[in-house]
């Protein structure tokens, strides 16, 4: 039996920097009809915390209509602006920071701030490289070692992991299990979990273009079995890897 938790994935709040790709950029007007529409819609934002023990079958916490809200490549200077607009909209989220660039991690005051307003602190790995082209020490490396200096800076455990690039496999799950995360997203888009999923988590891609009408559709069973199917059948995959470079 699946899970119906729609885990949504933004990248940067804001308008696009001239060296990047402007798909990866939502403007904060549309971060807002987003809230707006789930809340409309009846959704109900919880924590990745949640989202780990519901998985394991301890259901009864969630409210109805769970999402959660997910940030990857989180940098601290464009990240206050966002936290002010999910504590106005009263959603919870998890942004990744990629450990080993000092210029986007939060200092330690602002990283206690992020988790007062209900920001969960996840890895998004030590140097943001496919984990599937490297080697078992490497990847290792990304795991462990960005684990521990994000909980060293946060002062609490890191028990969360977005893979760089969507790039993972059955090593990287395996890997992520024995660092010790209890969740791991991919890019892989979906709205259902099953149990065995918990380290290759399905996601909604949320562009620019994403309208309150958009967003409807992808919360709906129609569109994650679309995807599902066209993934068992093999057309996914180039997908995948263009959704999140
Ligand atoms: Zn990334």
């Amino acid at each position: 039996m699946s899970l119906y938790l729609p885990i949504l994935m933004y990248h940067q709040i804001g308008a696009p920097a001239a060296d990047h790709k402007p798909d990866l950029y939502v403007p904060a007007e549309r971060l807002r009809e987003h809230l707006e529409c789930l809340s409309d819609l009846g959704f109900h934002g919880i924590g990745p915390d949640l989202l780990a023990a519901a998985l394991s079958g301890a259901k009864e916490k969630l409210p109805s209509r769970p999402v959660l809200v997910t940030f990857d490549d989180a940098s601290a200077p464009a990240f206050a602006p966002v936290i002010e607009i999910l504590a106005a909209g009263g959603f919870p989220a998890v942004a990744y920071f990629v450990a080993g660039d000092e210029g986007t991690l939060p200092g330690r005051g602002e990283l206690s701030a992020y988790v007062q307003a209900g920001i969960t602190i996840g890895s998004h790995c030590l140097t943001h490289r496919p984990l599937a082209g490297l080697s078992d020490e490497a990847v290792r490396a990304e795991l462990v070692e960005s684990r521990f200096r994000l909980e060293a800076a946060a002062g609490g455990p890191v028990e969360h992991l977005a893979y760089p690039f969507g790039s993972y496999g059955r090593r990287e799950v395996l890997m992520a299990r024995d660092a010790g995360y209890r969740t791991a997203v991919s890019t892989r888009r979906g709205n259902r979990h099953r149990p065995s999923e918990r380290l290759c988590l399905r996601r909604v891609p949320i562009r620019p273009d994403t309208d309150c009408r958009r967003l409807t559709r992808y919360l709906g069973a129609a569109w994650h079995w679309e995807h599902a199917i066209k993934e068992r059948l093999g057309f996914e995959r180039r997908n995948q890897r263009r959704a999140h470079p």
